[in-house]
């Protein structure tokens, strides 16, 4: 509470930021009633309308095009009225006609998405948005009981490392941050026992990582009979997988709260009561919309689509983040009236479309490959409409078939049954992969030693090598979301 009371004044302080009183309002204001978080909502949209059409060439030349002004906007509802806006239209606009022409451009704090394939996007928010930013997150994160000041394990891109990367400044950084960084690509290479020891001797509290890197940790400490009781991990950066959560629960004794935000919005947190997500109403609002860019029922999954009702410097509005999901109805349990996101099931490019057109997100085959023992990491590559390679990282239990099969696994990542051998593990493997597939495709299971990560550290459990446009750019800088 110290740290809470005088830490984070003056960190708002010296960083020009006023975190603080944005927090203490939004502690109050999470609590309202959804009517009243709608009325909010509706102002600041409006707001933000009237000053996007005013002030940014982008939404002016966009919303001229489509016949909507800022005034169409009577209702909450009257945003679908307002065309989407895509990562591609929106980085052609770049900075000149995406950007205010009333900012302050001193002010900018530059940003830029890792992206899961392709270019990164590169955007900006004001020093006083970021500050905003900050206390969305703050607040989320004490919806998991996590505050400034905890000692915290971060383990996520370069971009999140300290000033000092080694020797006696880098502990004393650490000491005084109370903040471990760990890179986590050295999770999944050779550094993975030194990642292990330093874990061991920070004796963090709170762990913030990828769902693959916290799963990668939990069997790595699993393996080693390393007991690392944590109060919480909070994943974010890529889709948390069911039998991944349930490792990282297993191993660390403390729930797994995971968090979803994309260019620069801190969008939605699990608080643990109920499986869904609290919407941040206050900054930002989420539509989920179909193929035809209308609005779904809520339950319905299609692609989200985010506002935020915070970023005037540069405005998304009605961004479509290429995420799929599906809103929920009703309250969660534990009273808070946010809004609730229901799930995110994936990145909308994370799916594997067979000749017959049917598609298939990748949350069918984790599934698969949750329920076999013995799979440190995997990936489907699409190398051809009717021809998927699917590489396989096999750790030591590979070769047993699951226990319980068919049923859901409660023992952690090494819940064995029958030894049968790598081939017969493969074939059982293979079999349950062409359930999904049924005949459209030719299946290549190649067992490989490791798989790379993707962009910022990512694990991807899909490519499609036929919209590869080859090396990935070099990690970018993002602005860490971390004091
Ligand atoms: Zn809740």
């Amino acid at each position: 509470m110290f740290l809470r009371r005088v830490a984070l004044p003056l960190i708002g302080r010296l960083q020009g930021m006023p975190v603080s009183p944005t927090l203490r309002a939004l502690e109050q204001s999470q609590w309202w009633s959804l009517e009243r978080l709608r009325a909010l909502q509706l102002d600041r949209l409006r707001r933000l309308a009237d000053h996007a059409y005013a002030q940014v060439p982008l939404y002016r030349r966009l919303w001229d095009a489509h016949g909507v002004q800022p005034q169409d906007i009577r209702c909450l509802d009257d945003l679908a009225r307002l065309p989407l806006l895509d990562k591609a239209t929106l980085r052609a606009a770049y900075p000149d006609s995406a950007l205010a022409a009333n900012v302050d451009r001193s002010q900018l704090v530059r940003y830029a998405s890792s992206g899961s394939t392709g270019e990164p996007l590169q955007f900006v928010m004001t020093r006083a948005e970021k500050g905003q930013r900050w206390a969305v997150m703050f607040r989320s994160w004490a919806m998991a009981g996590v505050y400034q000041g905890m000692r915290a394990a971060n383990v996520k891109d370069g971009h999140a490392l300290g000033v000092f990367r080694s020797g006696p400044l880098q502990r004393l950084e650490q000491q005084a941050t109370r903040m471990l960084n760990l890179s986590a690509y050295a999770v999944h290479d050779h550094r993975l026992d030194q990642v292990v020891s330093d874990l061991v001797g920070f004796r963090p509290e709170v762990m913030f990582a990828y769902p693959g890197t916290a799963y990668h940790l939990a069997v790595a400490l699993t393996e080693r009979r390393v007991e690392l009781p944590l109060h919480a991990v909070i994943t974010s950066g890529e889709m948390l997988h069911p039998f991944q959560r349930q490792a990282i629960e297993h191993q660390f004794h403390c729930p797994v709260h995971d968090y979803y935000g994309g260019e620069g919005m801190d969008v939605a947190m699990q608080c643990g009561v109920g499986s869904t997500y609290h919407i941040n109403a206050e900054s930002v609002i989420v539509e989920v919309v179909g193929a035809d860019g209308q609005p779904v029922p809520t339950g319905q999954e299609g692609s989200i689509v985010l506002t935020n009702l915070h970023a005037y410097a540069m405005p998304f509005i009605r961004y479509v983040v290429g995420d799929v999901g599906a809103l929920a109805a009703g309250q969660c349990a534990c009273g808070r009236g946010l809004p609730l996101l229901d799930h995110v099931a994936g990145r909308s490019s994370d799916q594997l479309t067979l000749p017959s057109g049917r598609s298939l997100i990748m949350w069918y085959f984790t599934d698969v490959f949750r329920q076999m023992p013995g799979v440190e990491s995997f990936q489907m590559r699409q190398v051809a409409p009717d021809r998927i390679v699917v590489l396989v990282a096999p750790g030591p239990a590979f070769g047993y078939l699951p226990a319980n099969e068919g049923q859901r696994a409660t023992g952690g990542p090494h819940d064995l049954g029958a030894f049968v051998g790598l081939d017969a593990a493969l074939q059982f493997l293979r079999q349950r992969l062409e359930e999904q597939v049924r005949g459209e495709a030719a299946l290549d299971i190649a067992l490989v030693e490791s798989i790379p990560l993707g962009p910022g550290g990512k694990h991807r459990f899909f490519v499609d090598e036929r919209k590869e446009t080859g090396f990935f750019p070099k990690n970018p800088v993002s602005g860490g979301a971390f004091p």
